[in-house]
């Protein structure tokens, strides 16, 4: 769950966490209502880091192994993954395709294993 960040610039009280139900009250006489930002939290370094396409192509093996996903890449043409990409981008592109029921259970082994939400594109 993203966290969010209220704060009041005058009298500095601050709040991070989940989202409040209503708007957090300042210490400012008199108090303001103050309306919360929402944190996004940086990807983690093993989602940024960059991988070959040769890298690409075992890890997109054995995470369609893992998730039980039908793999669908043409190994002879190295995928349709080009250099410089990260393991974020190969876990969208092997997502991508997945629907229903499946969707879920995938959502789920990603964030247990990457603390990534494919849905939001955002830390868990
Ligand atoms: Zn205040």
């Amino acid at each position: 769950m993203a966290d969010y960040k209220y704060k009041c610039l005058e009298c500095f009280k601050t709040y991070i966490g989940p989202q409040l139900p209503a708007k957090m009250t300042c210490n400012c006489s008199p108090a303001k209502q103050i309306a919360g930002v929402k944190v996004v939290r940086p990807l983690s370094d093993a989602l940024l880091r960059a991988i070959t396409s040769g890298e690409a192509a075992t890890l997109r093996a054995e995470l369609c192994t893992r998730w039980q996903i039908e793999n669908k890449s043409h190994v002879s043409h190295g995928a349709n993954f080009s250099s410089n990409q990260k393991v974020v981008n190969l876990i969208m592109d092997i997502v991508g395709p997945v629907k229903g029921g499946l969707r879920n259970t995938v959502r789920q082994a990603a964030i247990a294993d990457f603390g990534y939400d494919i849905d939001t594109g955002e830390m868990a």
